[in-house]
């Protein structure tokens, strides 16, 4: 880098305004990582590099000038939006980095409900889009449990997913067009269409970068018409997971399109459903929803396979739906959180892997035997598929360890990293893929090779090409 931290912070200033460029050092200290590092955060111990600014861009423009800035200067930019990154995405992996951050551009700027699609800046939170949608009879089918505190941009970037994927799809199947920058100032907009031939399909260049090839700016999904009136909640015990999968399997394979289908593990099952889950059981969690014949038939459907499984308990659906209407994690729950891991030093973690029908249940059965015989201090370790495809499914791996015997700057070397490890090594011992919707941040590219195998020579020579001077989010996708 060729600019002094002050010059960086001169320079920012200049193109925004001085009340768009943050100085304040706690400020910058909290922008130095995301919630991969939350216990560091907790106990205000902060380990990586401190950011020069961060650069509050309002508009299109703004972003353009600050990229532009930062490519001439070689300045390391993190884009950031919702703040709810789990992966590292958004650690300031170089001293004097700029963090570039588009919560102010929050206008939600068209809802076109006859062509069923609405188009947002990058800032708008989902929860706002969804409110303002649902009041006019409409939803985009997205819904992570982030959706409280998520931002579009965000959404886009890490290729997210939400509770009703199975029918709805994850992101990538959302997303009508968008406008994105890239480092050198160039402003693209990839246009909205039902769909189009006319070679590769380039939204599939920001949709999911992470912040590593361009900044997103603007995005426009697909809508669809509410209908909650209509949902079935179905709930079912199921003695083991093997033949939990092999229910799920059969849902999918028979063509059924539920909204929401989740198997969950004794551990995770009994961490959520403990009121009413017998000790050592699973459990089986469907929604279908839709126009109300299709919803009826999808539950019918699933109760035909289900009756034929002599594994299989019914539960109430007032226990399935009561649960659904508490799932998603606004600031209050947040806050909370923190307190008890602060009080107690018991911290919650999770990662998220994908694998084939033929594969997830070693993946499962494997990490997990490794994860409880090999890290100390496990105080919870269990799992839940909950995104169903025809051709296989995820394990989120959901555990809990009590820091003990480190610092809270060595949770992440002494307890997750180790854990992280166990799961993608044992993923990609039977085919799977490491990451399934959190992103691949900077926790996990230790096995970003290993994942892409031949096809990484695609991804170095996309970064290549869109970022030479290697200033988007250094150590994010690709190993610094
Ligand atoms: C409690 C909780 C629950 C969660 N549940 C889910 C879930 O159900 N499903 C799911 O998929 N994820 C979930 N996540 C993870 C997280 O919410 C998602 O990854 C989300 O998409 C991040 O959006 P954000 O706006 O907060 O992005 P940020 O945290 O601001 O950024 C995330 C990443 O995207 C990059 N980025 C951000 N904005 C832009 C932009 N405009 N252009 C280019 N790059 C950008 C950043 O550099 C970073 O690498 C959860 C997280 C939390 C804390």
């Amino acid at each position: 880098m060729n600019l002094s931290r002050e010059a960086v912070v001169e320079g920012l200033q200049r193109l925004l305004g001085p009340e768009n460029v943050v100085t304040d050092e706690r400020i910058l200290k909290e922008s130095s990582i995301d919630r991969f590092r939350m216990f560091e955060d907790i106990h205000g111990v902060y380990t990586q590099p401190i950011p020069a600014a961060v650069a509050m861009a309002q508009s299109t423009e703004q972003v353009a000038d600050v990229l532009r800035f930062a490519n001439e200067h070689g300045v390391n930019v993190v884009p950031r939006t919702g703040r709810t990154a789990t992966e590292g995405g958004l650690e300031t992996a170089v001293a004097d980095s700029v963090v570039l951050d588009g919560s102010g551009m929050n206008e939600i700027l068209a809802i076109d409900a006859y062509n069923m699609q609405a188009t947002c800046q990058c800032g708008v939170p989902l929860q706002v889009l969804e409110d303002r949608l649902r009041e006019q009879g409409l939803t985009t089918g997205h819904s992570p449990q982030s959706k409280p505190l998520a931002h579009m941009g965000g959404l886009v970037a890490t290729r997210s997913i939400g509770q009703f994927s199975t029918l709805y799809g994850g992101i990538e199947d959302m997303v009508v067009g968008l406008e994105a920058v890239f480092p050198d100032g160039t402003v693209t907009r990839v246009k909205n269409v039902p769909r189009r031939a006319v070679g590769p399909d380039i939204r599939h260049v920001a949709i999911g970068n992470e912040g590593t090839l361009c900044y997103i700016t603007e995005v426009t999904v697909k809508l669809f018409p509410y209908l909650p009136e209509n949902n079935v909640f179905l709930g079912y015990t199921v003695t083991d997971m093997k033949t939990g999968f092999e229910v799920l399997r059969e849902v999918m394979v028979s063509g059924y399109r539920p909204s929401v289908a989740r198997l969950y593990d004794p551990a995770d099952g009994a961490y959520h459903f403990a009121h009413f889950l017998p000790e050592g059981l699973s459990i089986l969690i469907f929604v279908a929803e839709g126009p109300a014949g299709v919803a009826a038939a999808t539950a019918e459907g699933i109760e035909a396979i289900v009756a034929h499984r002599s594994e299989c308990g019914k539960v109430e659906s007032r226990f399935i739906s009561t649960w659904f209407a508490d799932l998603n994690l606004g600031p209050d729950k947040i806050a909370t959180e923190r307190e008890s891991i602060l009080q107690t030093g018991n911290i919650n973690r999770t990662t998220e892997v994908s694998g084939d029908w033929g594969s997830i249940n070693a993946i499962y059965e494997n990490a997990l035997a490794r994860i409880i015989a090999e890290i100390p201090d496990i105080t919870m370790a269990g799992g839940h598929s909950s995104h169903s495809y025809i051709n296989g499914t995820n394990m989120y791996f959901n555990y809990f360890y009590n820091v003990v015997g480190c610092g809270p700057e060595g949770e992440v070397t002494k307890y997750h990293t180790p854990i992280n490890r166990i799961i993608c090594e044992e993923t990609l011992r039977f085919g799977g893929a490491i990451v399934h919707h959190h992103g691949l941040g900077k926790a996990r590219t230790p096995w970003a090779r290993e994942e892409y195998g031949s096809s990484f020579h695609i991804l170095e020579t996309l970064k290549g090409a869109f970022d030479p001077n290697g200033i988007m989010n250094k150590g994010t996708i690709i190993p610094g």
